[in-house]
């Protein structure tokens, strides 16, 4: 089922829309009942406007699951995107709280768990921007490589969503994307916290697939399986090199360069 939009009414942000798919999107949401709408919802349908879509997951990847492939997956049949990028934090900013595993470690992981799908692709957007892990810089920074002509679809879910208010230069983004928040087993987007975002969203529910990279930690340090929550393929790295025995990942060789060029322990 295509999404179907309702209206929220005239947002301060709406004028920073700039390509075709934002100029119908002002002051919208568009919604395929993931999240509840207003009783004076006005649905219309999301008309294809021939431009190309291209989606981007934004995380942490510590590690990727199978709860990112499904967004990705649900997010590039229904929306029609072209593909889906998977940009991994450079420094996420936002898990300081934690400590982080190496970022080389987390992009292998994400290349092992998209190489079977050529709609999926590995963006190093993200890795090689100095400084905090800002969506708005990597939305910019895509935007630089991609041009205008392509409709940028940040996927994300609902609890992502939910903190876009306090992000860097949160103003910033709706000139740059339109947002996808996908549902998520445990979190919700509730009419005012949609009324809240300064950016349009498009809503999709998704089948729940109840795992986070937390609870894959987890379970690693606790010497329990990730089978049926994480690709084989992931598993396999994890396992093969010891990964969050510790509940977090061992850090890689400092001697590759923080491009993307991924060592893996023991490898030049
Ligand atoms: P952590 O537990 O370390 O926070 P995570 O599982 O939330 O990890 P992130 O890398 O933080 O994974 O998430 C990247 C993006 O993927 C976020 O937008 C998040 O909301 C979304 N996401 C993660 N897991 C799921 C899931 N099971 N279903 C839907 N979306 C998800
Ligand atoms: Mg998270």
């Amino acid at each position: 089922m295509m999404p179907t939009e309702r209206h929220k009414g005239p947002s301060p942000h709406d004028a920073a829309l700039p390509n075709a798919l934002g100029e119908r999107l002002r002051g919208t949401v568009l919604c395929d009942a993931a999240v509840p709408a207003p009783s004076s919802a006005n649905r219309v349908g999301l008309a294809d406007t021939g431009v190309e879509r291209i989606g981007v997951l934004g995380g942490t990847f510590d590690p990727i699951h199978n709860g990112h492939l499904a967004a990705a997956n649900e997010a590039l049949r229904r929306l029609g995107l072209a593909k889906v990028l998977f940009a991994p934090a450079g420094n996420p900013w936002q898990k300081s709280n934690r400590r982080v595993s190496d970022v080389k470690l987390r992009c292998e992981m994400v290349r092992l768990a998209i190489e079977s799908n050529p709609a999926f692709e590995l963006s190093f957007v993200d890795v090689e921007h100095a400084g905090n892990s800002y969506t708005v810089d990597m939305l910019r920074g895509l935007r630089g490589c991609l041009g205008k002509a392509v409709e940028l679809y940040f996927i994300a879910g609902v609890d992502a969503i939910r903190g876009i208010p306090s992000w860097h230069n949160a103003a910033g983004l709706a000139e740059l994307a339109t947002f996808v928040a996908v549902t998520r087993p445990g979190s919700y987007l509730d009419g005012p916290a949609i009324d809240a975002l300064p950016v349009a969203v498009v809503c999709l529910e998704i089948p729940g697939v109840d795992v986070s990279s937390t609870q894959c930690r987890e379970r690693l340090a606790a010497g329990l399986s990730l089978k049926g929550l994480v690709p084989q393929g992931v598993i396999d790295f994890i396992l093969e090199h010891g990964l969050y025995r510790d509940g977090r990942a061992e850090p890689l060789a400092r001697d590759s360069a923080n491009t993307g060029q991924v060592t893996r322990q023991g490898e030049k």
